[in-house]
């Protein structure tokens, strides 16, 4: 930490109502890629989280009242900050999260980029006029800030998960609480810091963090106060958050897990495919919830395929992300090896091959090799699971019909990757895609001007984009009577 530029960015205790509140316990945050303590971060629980969403509630009166201009000014100075201190928000990102500094700094870029967008699209929200059922009456419709919004986010995304919501629901007007993942605090806190720079009022976004997600998630689910839930995570763990939002029907939106196929037919650009596969697989060690899962690919031309790309997957450069000309850092635990390891195992054991990897990196515990597994079927656990790790299982298929019908083999329904050079099928292919978002001839897909999200158990609602602000706005219908007299 002593490379910051700026050391007053690295805070250790959550921010409520503009202040920063430790108390006597604490936990560490370690480098992944070295174990080493980059932090010991103050402990909130319930009661810092409560206090948080109450902060929140009290600000949204003044919040929401002043005018989109005005919070646009506001939003983007802190978008300003974010920028000018990209290199910093880079190096706190990797040291907690272990992705290559020229990967975090992309994701600082990446998630400031939606605060830009959402400080113009709250300028934007436009309402209807309707015709009435009688001469006398005039419908309108308005749209308004749902309120309090509380978010739970995850470790692959410190930063961007955060920025993504909280751009949107503070352009709305709404005001914002997040819980940022125990492994990686840090990055939100500086986001915090700078929010408070930029002048964004006190009680407009908050920070709570502490290792009790379940006592904080509670909180965040459950408080009256909240009027809407948002998470990025897991589907499991979605799954109870959107149960606990039940019980005061609060308005919830979810980024859960994928499986994304990334399907190569026989007409396509085989270098294009490959580069294609490498970025959407590999990145952030492959732990995205757009990765790439499956390679599925016609058989006639898997061979020439597989070659290719084990080749350029053996030339990618692992260690420690601080390091220069590092391609790949390491994955977030050791569990997450471990994880990793049985669905390889067990998928070997089904009669899969490792033609690259296949077992743990000796540079840490928290390191896997860079893997491709060759015979592997649809059924396998590999293919069925969510890797969210360097493996790539390469699947062969024989026609159009079995590619889709083995890429909507799933639960999920977050991406989906094809390439093709017949306009036909490229249409074809697309629309029967069982899948939020797809990438046609492209392995990078997200960015701020598109919807991201996802169907199936991948969940709901969408971020980014012109649909990303009605996610936290309510809709009123005004009936206006009493207009022949
Ligand atoms: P996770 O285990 O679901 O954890 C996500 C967040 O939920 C963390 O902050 C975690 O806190 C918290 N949490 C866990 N159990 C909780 C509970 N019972 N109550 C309240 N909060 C709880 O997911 P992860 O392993 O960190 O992240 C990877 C998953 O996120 C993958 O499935 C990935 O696909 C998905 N993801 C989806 C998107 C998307 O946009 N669709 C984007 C990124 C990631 P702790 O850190 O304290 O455990």
């Amino acid at each position: 930490m002593n490379k910051l530029q700026d050391s007053a960015l690295l805070k250790t205790s959550s921010f409520i109502n503009g202040g920063w509140h430790s108390n006597e316990s604490t936990f560490n945050v370690s480098n992944p890629a070295t174990g080493a303590i980059v932090a010991r971060v103050s402990n909130a629980y319930i009661t810092e989280t409560q206090l948080a969403v109450e902060s929140a509630k009290s600000a949204f009166a003044a919040w929401s009242a002043k005018s989109a201009n005005e919070r646009a000014t506001l939003l983007r100075k802190w978008f300003d900050l974010i920028l000018e201190n990209q290199d910093d928000l880079a190096r706190i990102l990797t040291l907690e999260q272990g992705k290559p500094l020229a990967e975090a700094k992309g994701e600082i870029g990446y998630g400031a980029s939606f605060i830009d967008w959402f400080a113009d699209e709250g300028k934007r929200i436009f309402g209807d006029t309707i015709p009435g059922p009688s001469s006398d009456k005039r419908i309108v419709v308005i749209k308004q800030p749902i309120g309090v919004v509380a978010a739970i986010t995850p470790w692959n995304f410190p930063a961007a998960m955060i920025a993504r919501k909280a751009a949107a629901a503070l352009g709305a007007g709404c005001t914002f609480v997040v819980r940022p993942a125990t492994q990686t605090p840090l990055s939100a806190l500086a986001m915090a810091e700078l929010s408070q720079r930029a002048g964004i009022p006190p009680g407009v976004f908050n920070v709570v963090v502490g290792e009790d997600a379940r006592g904080m998630g509670k909180v965040l689910t459950q408080h009256p106060d909240v009027a809407k839930f948002t998470f990025t995570g897991s589907t499991a763990v979605g799954k109870t958050l959107i149960a606990q939002c039940a019980s005061t029907v609060k308005k919830v939106s979810m980024e859960l897990g994928g499986n994304a196929p990334f399907i190569v037919f026989d007409d396509a650009d085989i270098d294009a495919a490959v580069k294609g596969a490498l970025a959407s697989k590999y990145r952030n060690a492959g732990q995205t919830c757009v990765c790439t899962n499956r390679i599925l690919v016609q058989e006639n031309i898997a061979s020439q395929f597989t070659q290719k790309f084990v080749e350029a997957v053996a030339n990618l450069t692992v260690g420690n992300g601080t390091d220069d000309g590092i391609d790949i850092g390491p994955m977030i635990s050791a569990q997450a090896c471990h994880d990793v390891n049985k669905l390889v195992n067990d998928s070997i054991a089904a009669g899969a091959t490792a033609v690259l990897g296949g077992t743990y990196d000796d540079r840490g515990e928290n390191f896997y090799q860079m893997t491709v597994l060759t015979n592997v079927t649809n059924d396998m656990p590999i293919a069925q699971n969510e890797i969210f790790g360097p493996v790539s299982p390469i699947i062969t298929f024989k026609d159009e019909a079995e590619a889709i019908a083995m890429a909507n083999d799933t639960i999920y329904g977050l991406a989906a990757y094809f390439y093709t050079r017949d306009i036909g099928r490229v249409w074809r292919v697309a629309e029967k895609l069982e899948f939020g978002m797809v990438g046609i001839n492209e392995g990078i897909i997200s960015n701020v001007a598109a919807p991201f999200g996802g169907v199936k158990q991948s969940g709901s609602g969408r971020e980014g984009s012109k649909y990303g602000l009605d996610d936290y706005m309510e809709i009123k219908y005004l009936c206006i009577g009493g207009l022949d007299n």
